[in-house]
């Protein structure tokens, strides 16, 4: 794949912030972003890496429509001696093509689209922050772009890349949250699509997010949609329990999203020699797991926070502790391990980095 290089010129050029701390997440843009194009019979190409910048479609672009599309997270790592990776990114690619099967997009050359992202992180390496905990979020996005109202399989698209630099998520530390089970709404159904990375999943979810935050609670944990019974996930993480000691984590039915960071602590989990499950977990098993000390820690998985522990589930109206509400030292274990690889104060035993 060739790629054009149209750099912003020196005037264009902004300043990364020069300390993250302040900085919200996800509202500041590096310099450059990379875009392609696809078309019936002609596949990807005008590959081009270009200045940040608004993008010109028509209203009638059907992504606006429909939501045909699809999207990515990962980060980039700044390590204590300097170096810069990435964690897993084949993984997230993968990913993505998983969600674009289902979304009816066309897919990725992985190892094309590893190296275009490589080539845009060098440009704007000077984004990458280095302050403890930092990192730089990277948004990979196809959208259906085909000037249609009418709903079919869009016959353009758009495949973009823009990266965002992150302040670390726990500013005050390693704190549990306070996350409300809700069996009010659904997240997503089997035979849905709840195992894609699709701008619908989340606009759905929304609402329950702002209502749950209305009361309190940092996030919404989703039950599965038919019985309303069985643990599915939280927002943008998936959710682990130490059960008599064993690391369990709903198994993956279609309708929760497939985590990097889920894959990573089951592996590591094995590693260590842990008992590790994946299963159907009810709501009933866990509140009386809590209640009677079976269950000693709960915690999510994702991306944006690693490991965020969580001090206090409340359901149907009862609040009810886990633990000493106090983060557990499995939890702790995990975060301090991953970012421990993310930022190389670990060996990387798995090849999990690698080096742009
Ligand atoms: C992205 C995401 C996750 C976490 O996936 P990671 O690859 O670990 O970042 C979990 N649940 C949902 C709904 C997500 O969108």
């Amino acid at each position: 794949m060739e790629i054009k290089l149209r750099k912003a010129d020196p005037d264009q050029l902004k300043i990364p912030p020069e300390t993250m701390s302040g900085v919200v997440f996800g509202t500041q843009f590096t310099d450059h972003m990379f875009c392609m194009e696809w078309e019936d019979g002609k596949g990807w190409h005008n590959a081009e890496i270009k200045p940040y910048g608004p993008l010109l479609m028509e209203p009638s672009a059907m992504v606006l429509h429909y939501a045909q599309m699809a999207f990515e997270g990962l980060k980039a790592y700044q390590t204590d001696s300097g170096e810069h990776v990435l964690f897993r990114p084949r993984e997230n690619f993968k990913r993505m093509n998983r969600t674009a099967q289902r979304m009816c997009l066309p897919e990725l050359d992985i190892e094309e689209v590893l190296a275009a992202l490589k080539q845009l992180l060098c440009l704007d390496s000077g984004w990458v922050p280095h302050e403890s905990g930092t990192s730089l979020y990277i948004r990979p996005t196809i959208v259906a772009t085909e000037e249609a109202i009418g709903l079919k399989v869009s016959s353009k698209y758009l495949f973009f890349i823009i990266m965002s630099p992150v302040g670390p998520y726990y500013s005050q530390g390693f704190y549990p949250v306070k996350i409300m089970v809700t069996d009010k709404y659904v997240r997503a159904v089997p035979g849905g699509v709840g195992y894609a990375k699709t701008g619908g999943n989340y606009a759905a979810s929304i609402l329950a997010e702002k209502e749950a935050k209305e009361m309190g609670y940092t996030q919404v944990l989703w039950l599965d949609a038919v019985e309303r019974r069985y643990i599915e996930e939280v927002g943008a993480m998936n959710i682990f329990f130490v059960i008599n000691g064993e690391l369990v984590t709903p198994q993956l039915t279609g309708s929760i999203l497939p985590g990097i960071t889920r894959m990573s602590v089951l592996e590591l989990g094995k590693h260590w020699g842990l008992k590790v499950a994946e299963r159907r977990i009810s709501i009933d098993e866990v509140l009386t797991g809590i209640k009677d000390g079976s269950v000693t820690e709960v915690f999510g998985a994702g991306t944006a926070a690693v490991i965020s522990p969580v001090g206090v589930l409340s359901y149907k109206g009862d609040e009810c502790q886990v633990g000493n509400g106090k983060t557990g030292s499995l939890a702790t274990r995990f975060y301090e391990h991953l970012t421990g690889i993310q930022y190389g104060k670990e060996a990387d035993p798995f090849g999990w980095v690698e080096p742009f």
